[in-house]
Parts: structure tokens; sequence; C-alpha cells
């Protein structure tokens, strides 16, 4: 949809001239289903969003959406995301990686932006293996699965996404499915929507190198919480569902309704955002002069 001053995205608008190279049967292809459905459905003007890409097959979706964006380093996308919106808070910015990439190479950046609240949208495809390196143990594997890496089988216990990011008092934590399109889709809207740090876990069945968590895995364990009557605002309850492994909880695991993002905390952003500043205003002269 076009207006006078603003083109917003759409499906259409989002297609590029490149087709993925995920392999045939990847959950990558249903996550990416869901956040174009979001994003068109959310009808955000195009010039108001960025994406920030990690490294990983789910990164590579740089090339698939045509919407501005960033493919960061390996394990920095975080940061590069906080650091879009300060410059200019009034950006929506989403993250996307990999559980390798987020959990491991980057878990000082997740657990860093959850504390500060920062106006992020993080959704990460958890495959629970790295995929594009091929079949190494990653951080979310479970313990004593075997893989290129471990061949005896992985030797550490597998990190607990949803349970750290209630540990770190993150203002909104979901979970959803690849395999379950409309509620992902339904989970994303309400992370980009929501004012603060958002995490949205996803199971994305990686068909080529983790033959032990399928789409029939999963669809023989998820559950939805909510269609179960669960509200989403006791984070003792939320911790609780962390530890059900027998079935798998997806959903809205807690938020914070009063939440409030990083941004606006800082007084030096209540008239203008940074990028409006000008150098003198910032007054770098006299900042150093405090020093010498
Ligand atoms: Fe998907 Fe796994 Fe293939 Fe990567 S290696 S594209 S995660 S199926």
């Amino acid at each position: 949809m076009t207006d006078n001053q603003h083109n917003y995205i759409s499906k259409a608008s989002l297609a590029s001239p490149y087709f993925p190279t995920w392999c045939p049967g990847c959950g990558n292809f249903g996550v990416w289903t869901a956040f174009k459905n979001a994003l068109s459905e959310l009808q955000i003007p195009e010039e108001q969003v960025v994406i920030v890409y990690g490294v990983g097959c789910s990164g590579n979706m740089a090339d698939f959406n045509r919407v501005y964006g960033f493919h960061a380093l390996h394990g920095r996308a975080i940061p590069n995301a906080v650091a879009i919106k300060l410059a200019n808070h009034r950006l929506k910015v989403v993250v996307v990686a990999g559980d390798g990439d987020t959990y491991g190479e980057g878990l000082n950046h997740f657990i860093s932006a959850m504390r500060g609240n920062h106006d992020i949208t993080l959704l990460v495809h958890d495959n629970q293996v790295y995929g594009l390196t091929t079949g190494q143990t990653a951080p979310t594997t479970e313990k004593g699965t075997k893989t290129k890496s471990t061949p005896f089988g992985a030797p550490e216990i597998q990190i607990n996404p949803i349970g750290l990011a209630l540990t770190c008092d993150a203002t909104y934590i979901a979970r959803g499915f690849a395999g379950d399109i409309r509620h992902l889709t339904s989970l994303i809207k309400q992370a980009i929507l929501h004012e603060g740090f958002s995490l949205v876990d996803m199971f994305q069945p990686c068909f080529t190198f983790n033959k032990h968590n399928t789409y029939h895995y999963f669809k023989e364990r998820v559950y939805n919480l909510q269609e179960q009557g669960f509200t989403a605002d006791n984070k003792v309850a939320a911790w609780e569902k962390t530890y059900e492994h027998d079935k798998l909880p997806i959903g809205l695991f807690y938020q914070d309704p009063h939440s409030v993002a990083f941004h606006k905390t800082l007084s030096q952003l209540d008239e203008k955002m940074l990028i409006e500043h000008s150098i003198e205003t910032i007054a770098m002269e006299k900042a150093v002069s405090a020093f010498r």
C-alpha cells in the first residue's frame, strides 16, 4: 500500500530477486513466511524498519528480503541493532539470528540487551545445531546428542533460552514453532509492537543436520500455552513451564505491561533523536576538557 508520504511494507514489496538457498524442507521457510506475514500485516512504512541479520542459515535471509537491513558479524547482530535503535529510536529494529549466533557467540550481547530493555525484537531460529557449518553441537543441543563435533554425545547441558530471558527480566518472552505459521505470525507481530526488548525463540527443524528435533518430534510435543489458559503475567509460573520436556509449550511466556524502553530513560533523547543532534550540542570538547 502507498499513500502520499509512505510505501508500506507488503508481501510484494518484500520480494527480492533471490530465492532461498535453504535445503528443501528447512524450518527457515516457515519462519520466513511468518516474518513476512507479520511485517506486511503491521503495515509499517518501509523506511521505518531495519532488519539486522546474524551469521548462519537464518542470516542468509538478508538476501531474500527486500527491506532495509544489515548483515552483522557472527554473534554481533544484537549490538548493531541496539546502536541503530539508539541512533534513531523511531525505527522498528528486528534481529534475525540463529541459536548458535545468539546463545553462543553473542550470549553476552543477548544478556546486555535484556538488562537494558533495549527496544529491539530478537527472532531466534532455534534448530539446536550449527546448520551452516554442517552440523556441529550448538548451545541448545540436548545433552548426549551425537553430532559431528561430539560423536560420543554432547557433554554439556543445553541452554534454556526462555529461562535465561526470565532471569534477565526481559519484558516480552515467547516461543513459536516454524510448523505453526499462523501462531508464529501473531507472536512476531506482538513482539514488534511491544515497547522494550522482545524475544521470540522459534523451534526450527534443521532437516539436514538434526535428525532428532524434526517436524514430527515437535508436532507430537508442542502445545499452545494461551489455549490452555496461561496468562503470561507470572514469572514463576512461566519459569516452571520452561522445564517441561515431554510436552513443549509455545506461546507467550511473559510480558511486562509496564515496560519502559531504554531510550526513554535518556533525557538527551527527549526532544530529538541522536542523529538529529549536532556535534556542538553533544559538547564533545567540554566533555573531553573535564578529563584534562
Ligand atoms: Fe536449514 Fe539445516 Fe539446511 Fe541450514 S542446513 S538450510 S538450517 S536444513
